[in-house]
Parts: structure tokens; sequence; C-alpha cells
């Protein structure tokens, strides 16, 4: 075996259906007395009935947040904080609120109690991220990790299909790059592996039946292990493209995800044999078909397939390719800017990896 640091982060998990009524305790186990309740709009009734939950406790609802944290957005939700006495935040909803509340905790070093209702796993990990004037930056920070997470799988049967699929495979996403990342270890390699075994086997079953507790649990489960190995280890080349696309092109966070990931494994296959052994064993396909069948995988539960798709234009590609190559960072296989861009090029049309 060789050589590795694991740091384990602390973190309170409580978990399973309606565990969401342990909120007001979880509050005052950390002595909050007035919490602030977090969400994007289209989630403000779960806002609200936590805001029921907690009753004293709250001291109100921000139904603001969006998506990629935009630096206004933080500035006006900091006003609130300090004019309503905020002790405590508690976002609910998926990333986008996730991430409003750690930049606000990034400025304050308020605790977080995070109640996450989609797959992002943005719970789990001490990551911020912001953005000013169109540029998305991101750091790290032990202050803005929540210092306890409710992950109920009841609140997320309503989780419309395609978030489901797209932002369970950005779990299964940072769970492949864990398994090769340069500080990998054995620990992290054991829950990456276990990640991606129960969201490859929970998805269909979702889709099948949305209503599906036990599938709902079941991908829950995946997405808090995705988190924690991306909170966890480097990430390499199919974050970095995520982080151009996303950033330089508005694409949507988790269908861009969704879309490059079988393109990243098959560019890093050839130089990645134990991550490929694991994945293979959790997918339970040849080594050979790893990249495929996470794209006949995709192509099974109905989401989009291709750059073009989700809004990418032809002409950038080639941009694309550069942004993504231009300063180094690790990568099992060396990046190459002419495959990178060839890479894109199937991605945009949306053709199978072999
Ligand atoms: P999101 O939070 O924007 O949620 C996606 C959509 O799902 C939204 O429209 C939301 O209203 C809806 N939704 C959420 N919960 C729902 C529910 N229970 N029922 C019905 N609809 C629901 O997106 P996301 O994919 O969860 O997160 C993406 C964001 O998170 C990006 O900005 C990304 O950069 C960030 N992120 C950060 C980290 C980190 O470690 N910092 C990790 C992963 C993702």
């Amino acid at each position: 075996m060789k050589s590795f640091l694991y740091e384990a982060q602390a973190a309170r998990v409580i978990f399973g259906p309606g565990e969401i009524k342990q909120v007001q305790t979880e509050l005052e186990k950390i002595s909050a007395k007035r919490a602030l309740v977090i969400s994007t709009p289209g989630q403000e009734e779960l806002a609200d009935k936590v805001s029921d939950l907690i009753g004293d406790l709250c001291a109100g609802i921000h139904a603001k947040a969006v998506q990629h944290v935009p630096m206004e957005k933080v500035e006006k939700a900091l006003e609130i904080v300090r004019a309503l006495h905020v002790d405590s935040l508690v976002p609910i909803g998926g990333g986008s609120s996730i991430g409003l509340a750690k930049a606000i905790a990034l400025n304050t070093s308020l605790p977080i109690v995070a109640i996450p209702t989609t797959y992002a796993g943005s719970e789990m990990t001490p990551i911020w991220g912001l953005t000013e004037n169109g540029i998305k930056k991101t750091g790290k920070d032990l202050v803005v990790k929540p210092k306890t997470v409710i992950y109920d799988p009841n609140l997320t049967v309503n989780l419309p299909t395609r978030v489901t699929v797209t932002s369970g495979m950005n779990a299964i996403a940072h769970c492949v790059e864990g398994l090769y990342a340069e500080n990998v270890n054995p620990i992290i390699s054991l829950l990456a592996e276990e990640g991606i075994r129960a969201l490859h086997s929970s998805l269909p079953a979702i889709l099948a039946d949305p209503y599906n507790i036990e599938a709902r649990s079941e991908a829950l489960y995946g997405c808090w292990l995705g988190g924690t190995v991306l909170g966890s280890v480097g990430m390499a080349l199919h974050h970095k493209l995520c982080h151009v696309l996303g950033g330089s092109y508005n694409l949507p966070h988790a269908e861009t995800h969704s879309v490059m990931l079988p393109y990243a494994i098959w560019y890093n296959a050839a130089h990645a044999s134990k991550a490929i052994k694991s994945i293979a064993r959790a997918l339970r396909v040849e080594e050979e078909d790893v990249a495929g069948s996470l794209f006949d995988l995709t192509a099974s539960l109905g989401v989009p397939m291709s750059l073009a798709e989700i809004g990418m234009k032809e002409s950038d590609l080639g941009q694309a390719a550069e942004l993504a190559t231009k300063n180094p960072y690790y990568n099992p296989r060396p990046i190459e800017q002419q495959t990178i861009r060839k890479l894109l090029g199937y991605a945009f049309a949306g053709k199978r990896p072999l």
C-alpha cells in the first residue's frame, strides 16, 4: 500500500425519513436562538415548514437563494443577518441554498444546520463559491462546513426527474474523481465506490417510482458519500471542465456534470486503472465498459445527453478547451489541449464514448 494522509472532518449527520423534525433539537444543541432559514424561491414551502418546526428559534425566512451565489445576493443577505440579529443558518434545498448559507458563514462565522434536498453534496464540504462580475471564485474554509446535516428522504420525493438524475450524476462524478485523486486514500476510496454503487442502483428505481422512499434514501446516502469524497480529496479534469463550462458559458451545474462525466472517464481510463476497477465493480460492468455504461445510464434516464442541448455554442468549444488547459492542475492523464478539444466536440454532439 502507498503512503497516504487521511484527515477526518467533523460531521454530525442525522439520516432518515421524517428526521426533519429534529431541526429544533439540533439548533438547541448549538445554543442557537435566532436562526435564519434559507431557500430558493421555489422551495419557500419547505422553508415555511422549517420555520414552523423551530417556532421561536426562527428569526426569519430568506427565500432568495439562486444558482452560483452572486455577490449582490450575499450582500443583501448579510444586511438581513445583521438587521435580524441572526445567530445561525438553516439552508433547506440544493447547492444554491447551501451555497448562500456558506457565503454568509464565510463573512460571519455563523454555524450552519443544513437540510439538503438534492444530491449535489455541498453540505458535506468546506468548499465555498461566489460569483462576482461574472467570475466564479471558490475556496476552502472549515468555517463554512455545516455543523449538522439532516438528510430526510421524504423531502426529496418531489424533486423533478431531471434534477434527480443530473444531480445524482453530479454526486457520482465526485466519487469517480475521488477515486483517481492525487491525494486519494483507502478510506475515501471505500466511500467513493459505495457512493457510486448506491446512486447507480437507486436512480433507475426512483425514475420508475419517485415516491419509492427506500430508493430515495439510497440516493441521498450515495450523495452524502459523494459530498464527503468531494470535501476530502482533490478533483481533476472533469470538475475543471464543468467549472469552465458553468462559469464561462453559464451552463447549468448538474446537467453539465451529467453530460461530461462519461467523457472525462473516457479521457482518463487508461491512466487510472485502480479507479476504473472500482467503478466497474460498483456499476457491475467490465472495466472497458465503464464510460460507455455511464453514458447509457444517463441516456436511459431521459436527461440531456449533449452540451448542445444544454446551451453550449459550437463556436465556443475551442476557447473552452483553451480555458480548461491553460493553468496546470493534477489529472491522472497529462492534459493535452487538442485531445480536450476533441473530447468537447464529442460531448457537444452527445457521441457515445467507446
Ligand atoms: P439548486 O440548489 O439550484 O437546485 C436545483 C433545482 O432544484 C432548483 O430549481 C431548486 O429549487 C430545486 N429543488 C431543490 N430541492 C427541491 C425539492 N425538494 N423539490 C423540488 N425541487 C427542488 O442546484 P444543485 O444542483 O442542488 O446545486 C448546484 C449548486 O451547488 C451550484 O451552484 C454548484 O456550484 C454548487 N455546489 C457546491 C458544492 C460545494 O461543495 N461548495 C458542491 C456541489 C455543488
